[in-house]
């Protein structure tokens, strides 16, 4: 049975929990601190690459479906969340996007921006906020080891994988899992 199958329920638990120690008051000025981070978007690709070959050797007991993945679910809530924003689709391509999520883009765009991008470089849903892909793009330019990876095609999303662990999905090749119907 497909493991985000079987994580469903507890995956739909853990993401209707809020996380009250960000959401308002000091919270806030939390993550906005946190969030100041992806502007050293060098410092976070050195972190991921760290991180990924910590646990790579692990990988065979990190299954989808497991305890281990409800584990990785909660860290990754606790962690990505207040610094990147995220939004657990499941399928991480933060070191191909300049470390900043794509989908905190109004129209959840992974392959680059729309045509109305402001001439400030801001989003035209919302006015005052920057553009997730100038942001990404510039951000890019600043990590000698993932940056070039920007260029990378991303495949459509497969909501199938929202809420479970983007980190166990990696070691699985869940992450290249694509739509049905959709070929390369
Ligand atoms: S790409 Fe997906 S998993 Fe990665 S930070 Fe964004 S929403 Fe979260």
């Amino acid at each position: 049975m497909n493991g985000a199958v079987m994580t469903a329920p507890f995956t739909q638990f853990l993401a209707s929990v809020p996380l009250p120690f960000w959401e308002g008051g000091q919270g806030d000025r939390f993550t906005t601190v946190l969030r100041r981070l992806q502007d050293s978007p060098h410092f976070l690709e050195i972190v991921y690459r760290a991180v990924y070959r910590m646990l790579y050797p692990f990988r065979r007991w990190l299954n989808p479906g497991s305890r281990a993945e409800r584990i990785f679910i909660l860290l990754e809530r606790l962690s990505k969340i207040p610094l990147f924003d995220c939004r657990m689709c499941g399928q991480c391509i933060l070191h191909d996007t300049g470390m900043t999520c794509p989908m905190t883009c109004p129209k959840n765009l992974r392959n680059g921006p729309c045509g109305g991008v402001r001439s400030n470089g801001h989003c035209e849903i919302i006015p005052d906020m920057p553009c997730v892909w100038v942001q990404a793009w510039e951000r890019s330019k600043r990590m000698p080891e993932y940056g070039k990876e920007i260029l990378h095609i991303q495949a459509p999303l497969n909501n199938s994988l929202k809420d479970t662990s983007a980190w166990i999905n990696d070691f699985h090749l869940l992450q290249k899992m694509t739509p049905v119907g959709w070929d390369e």
